[in-house]
């Protein structure tokens, strides 16, 4: 079984979907410990990919990938946008010329993060999307090495994002905006946390609906 790009454009729609069932929450969120745009950015960059979602679903995934990576580098102001531009670049990156199986993804995924980190200058535990994305990239590096079946990982992808999130809670913020509230950002879940964890669920379910179908 293969995902393919010609899946992008619902998986568009669910991701928007969801970042719009909790835009208000969201917006509380980046309110509290930072400056309250990050849904507005997010569903900004959203859009601009939706006038892209033929194209792009016409691509094989390296291409595609890229076209997401240059598209939300161009459309999205603020941190979450040049950082998720740098994740989707480097899949491409490490991707191109390659066969997409579960092992080959859940490396150029790992690569991807590691660049993330280097342009954020950040890491775990620092209460951002991080927190969300390296438990995802350890669970699907899990599943890949042990050759369990994807739709079990898929099953479980949504749980290990939420839990991710919802550490942030506890986490002293080092890194971006909410980094200049030191204590004061304890007590309140990461903005880009929660809606890293929204995407990866909503991938999860519209994948999950692909295996059983
Ligand atoms: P900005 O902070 O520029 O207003 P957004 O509001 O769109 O940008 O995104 C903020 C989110 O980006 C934060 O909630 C956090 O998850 C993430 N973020 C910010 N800075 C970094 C960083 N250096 N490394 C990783 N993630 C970061
Ligand atoms: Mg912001």
């Amino acid at each position: 079984m293969s995902f393919s790009p010609a899946l992008f454009p619902i998986l568009l729609a669910q991701i928007d979907s969801l970042i719009t069932e909790h835009a208000e929450e969201i917006t509380e969120l980046d309110q509290a410990i930072g400056d309250g745009d990050h849904v507005f950015n997010l569903q900004h960059g959203l859009q601009a990919l939706q006038k892209e979602a033929t194209s792009i679903s016409q691509l094989d995934w390296s291409d595609a990938w890229q076209k997401i990576g240059m598209t939300l580098m161009s459309s999205v102001g603020g941190a979450s946008g040049a950082l998720y531009a740098t994740l989707f670049i480097n899949l491409a990156k490490s991707s191109r010329g390659q066969t997409i199986d579960l092992q080959h993804f859940a490396s150029a995924f790992d690569a991807a993060i590691n660049a993330v980190k280097q342009r954020g200058k950040s890491d775990a535990g620092e209460k951002t999307m991080l927190d969300v994305l390296i438990p995802v990239a350890a669970a699907l590096q899990q599943h890949a090495e042990n050759g369990l079946p994807i739709a079990d990982l898929l099953q479980a992808l949504p749980q290990v994002a939420a839990d991710g999130a919802e550490a942030t809670r506890n986490m002293l913020a080092t890194k971006g905006r909410a980094s200049f509230l030191g204590e004061r950002s304890l007590g309140h879940i990461d903005a880009g946390a929660k809606t890293a964890a929204l995407i990866i669920s909503a991938i999860a379910s519209v994948l999950t609906q692909q295996t059983s179908a």
